[in-house]
């Protein structure tokens, strides 16, 4: 059993509100510890003991930032095995891809920014013939970072990271569903010597902890990561307070293979795209649209594929599928699975849970499902779901793939499959996605921006968009 304190100030401490929910281990539906469900008291010592950090954090120097900030990632990487285990325990997700993906891209994520604010630059204008302007990126102050479950540490650092590196102080709230690595995570941050207040992580619901997280009034910037419906409620509460706002929201990607593709290439990414983290992955292709000349073969091809990956025990390093984040959740994805059959998809793998045996009887898994013969604008083909679930159907045109494409509210990535270079870049100019993979899938470069149109999101996180969003421009003018 873990139970699990706040980080406050510098200490790890149980909520004021005496209130605590159960954590649940998704791959055997059983008790694995207690987390706080912080009330606004609790949130408002979080962010006291972050504004009394902030002058001293702000003004130490980005050198002392990145040093203290690398100091972390070290320990991090020592600790990986232990946190790998905690992700996979605690998500459901197979401890290879906690280990091989989830945790070094934690340390990744405080690497880099750590080692970016030491090249950050401000700009200068010579006002000829009597003036010097130049321009200062000041921190914002205390910010609020909140994550989802999907990728817990992974998300969790790719929005501290640049905050801390900027120099503002932060109050951060993990998913509920998913707050192991972010305690374990407090106490490397108090071994590293990390400042008192500097970090803050309060635990809770999202109605509860995160709404008084953002409601907030010395909080003067939100950075979040969830679902488009959150973040709908979130941005309608912090807009008439004219707080900074970062939105990454949820994705119904396509999946576009081409008549030229490499076709072995085409179904192994497709596979990936479909099925990684049991895709719940914000940009996993859910939405696979192939030209209707090689319809039969990529689906052959891709359901053999797909009907190989096992799935069972997340520590096995032989399954590749483990368990769905949550009861709830997977309740969630089987309704979607019922709701595509009344709209007349024909389930050509999966559909179904998949019931194991012993410790995992009660765990809450579901067989990767792919499912054709349904009607580009029906809600199946529109909703996001994500889980290990995937339509597949044929296209003729270039232009009516992108009408299939473009159809949905959401805009967050897209995957083409083509060996034809032109044709690559005219359909990626075409598609209405922050991010358009060719030829492959997830392959990330930290300093890329990365974020969605549509209701996808608003604004980019990576690289230096990150670390505008947690400054704020002040333009000095100086008459010679
Ligand atoms: P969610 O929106 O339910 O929760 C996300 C976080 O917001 C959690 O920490 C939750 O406690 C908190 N929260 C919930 N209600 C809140 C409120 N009223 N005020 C403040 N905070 C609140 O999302 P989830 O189910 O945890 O994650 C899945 C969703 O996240 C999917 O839609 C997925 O596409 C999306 N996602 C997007 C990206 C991206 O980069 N665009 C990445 C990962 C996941």
């Amino acid at each position: 059993m873990q139970d699990i304190l706040n980080y406050i100030n510098g200490q790890l401490i149980q909520p004021k509100s005496n209130l605590y929910i159960d954590n649940i281990a998704p791959a055997t539906g059983k008790k694995i510890g207690s987390i706080p469900n912080s009330s606004a008291i609790d949130v408002n010592l979080a962010v006291e003991a972050a504004q009394a950090a902030f002058p001293t954090w702000a003004s130490c120097g980005a050198d002392q930032r990145s040093k203290i900030l690398l100091k972390i990632a070290d320990l991090l990487e020592k600790a990986l095995p232990e946190f790998a285990q905690a992700e996979s325990l605690d998500n459901g997700k197979t401890l290879k891809l906690a280990s091989t993906v989830d945790i070094p891209r934690a340390v990744h994520n405080l690497r880099f920014y750590a080692t970016a604010i030491l090249h950050a630059h401000d700009e200068a204008y010579y006002t000829e013939p009597h003036a010097l302007n130049y321009t200062r990126r000041e921190p914002l102050g205390v910010v609020a970072c909140i994550s989802p479950w999907n990728l817990p540490l992974y998300l969790f650092t790719w929005k501290i990271a640049p905050a801390l590196a900027a120099g503002c102080t932060v109050v951060a709230k993990p998913s509920e569903v998913t707050p192991l690595t972010a305690f374990m995570f407090a106490k490397i941050c108090i071994e590293a010597g990390l400042p008192a207040g500097v970090l803050n992580i309060i635990h809770g619901e999202g109605a509860h902890t995160g709404q008084a997280l953002v409601e907030h009034p010395d909080i003067e910037a939100v950075s979040f990561t969830g679902g488009t419906h959150t973040g709908q409620r979130i941005a309608a509460l912090v807009a008439p307070k004219f707080k900074k706002l970062s939105l990454e929201l949820g994705g119904k990607n396509p999946n576009i293979v081409f008549e030229d593709c490499d076709l072995e290439k085409a179904v192994k990414g497709s596979v990936l795209a479909s099925f990684s983290n049991q895709g719940q992955i914000c940009l996993c292709g859910s939405r696979i649209m192939v030209h209707q000349s090689i319809y039969e073969v990529f689906k052959e091809k891709f359901l053999a594929k797909a009907a190989a990956l096992q799935v069972g025990n997340p520590q096995d390093p032989h399954v590749q599928v483990g368990a769905v984040v949550s009861e709830g959740h997977y309740h969630k994805i089987l309704s979607y699975i019922d709701l595509a059959q009344k709209e007349g998809g024909k389930i050509l793998l999966g559909g179904m849970p998949v019931q194991l045996e012993g410790d995992y009887s009660k765990g809450f898994f579901i067989a990767p499902t792919v499912i054709e013969n349904l009607p580009y604008d029906c809600r199946t083909n529109q909703e996001e779901i994500f889980g290990p679930v995937v339509t597949i159907m044929p296209f003729e045109s270039e232009s009516e793939v992108l009408k299939y494409a473009n159809s949905t509210k959401y805009g967050l990535a897209a995957t083409i499959w083509t060996e034809n270079l032109t044709r690559a870049h005219r359909v990626a100019h075409q598609i209405k996605s922050g991010i358009v993979w060719v030829n492959c899938w997830l392959l990330r470069d930290l300093r890329t921006p990365f974020g969605g149109m549509k209701e996808s999101g608003v604004g980019r996180e990576g690289g230096f968009e990150a670390i505008r969003f947690f400054t704020e421009e002040k333009n000095i003018c100086i008459k010679l």
